[in-house]
């Protein structure tokens, strides 16, 4: 373990009151990408830039190219939790994590066994149909081909914050009270350029501010600690995780 890294586990050895704030960089580790890491492989095959296609006008406008794409692109059925994703779950066992906020849409912080988890952007897990509200699982759009259709004949929406879209009220100030009042702050993957979300982290007045991401962030010089290694590697070394 190098002193960065025991650094980290003595912080989280000595707290009962630490929260997590995460990106795509999570789940990288986990198979899956982070489209705005990789824009240039999908202007090949899509007419418009991700951040076009996953906005609401484009859903609303062109709901069957906007299928091709997120079934494609954005589902990822076959990720399991990395590391990262167990260690977290394990604090929270622990009694130490009391909250965990992601910015990620894939569901695997609650499949790793994580109860408290705040989940910005929604969840693909979760697909609402647009007329009368029922909730179908991710099957029904990896299932179905074109525009996937409730049995009441509605269209049916993932249940993800597009772009145009605004963040849940009730989520986003959950967030902000977790982060206000947590002792330590764990913000990882995440390079902390998307607005909203990045600004939750502003609420946090404590000392004991982490952060694991591989390049640089704008909080950096607010940073008591600083690690650019592997998010799973890290934690899972911190929390003790067996390979
Ligand atoms: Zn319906």
């Amino acid at each position: 373990m190098n002193t960065d890294t025991q650094k980290l586990k003595s912080i989280l050895d000595s707290s009962e009151n630490i929260v997590f704030f995460g990106g795509a960089g999570v789940s990288t580790e986990s198979g899956i990408p982070d489209f705005r890491s990789v824009d240039g492989l999908y202007n090949k095959k899509h007419k418009y830039p991700p951040e076009t296609i996953l906005s609401h006008s484009f859903f609303i406008e062109h709901t069957e190219e906007f299928y091709r794409f997120y079934r494609e692109k954005m589902l990822y059925p076959d990720a399991k939790p990395n590391k990262a994703h167990i260690a977290l779950a394990e604090l929270e066992k622990r009694g130490k994590i009391k909250a965990v906020i992601t910015q990620n849409v894939d569901g695997l912080h609650s499949e790793a066994g994580s109860t408290n988890v705040l989940e910005l952007h929604g969840s693909a897990l979760r697909n609402l149909c647009m007329t009368c509200g029922e909730c179908y699982p991710i099957e029904k759009i990896l299932q179905t081909e074109g525009i996937p259709l409730c049995t009441c004949g509605g269209v049916i929406k993932p249940d993800v914050v597009l772009y145009e879209e605004g963040l849940d009220y009730s989520v986003m100030s959950r967030a902000a009270n977790a982060i206000y009042n947590a002792d330590v702050l764990i913000v990882g993957g995440t390079s902390l350029n998307v607005y909203p979300a990045a600004g939750l982290i502003n609420h946090y007045g404590g000392n004991k501010l982490i952060l694991i991401n591989k390049s640089e962030t704008p909080y950096d010089h607010y940073a008591d600690l600083i690690i650019r290694e592997s998010i799973g590697l890290t934690l899972g070394e911190a929390v003790g995780i067996e390979a």
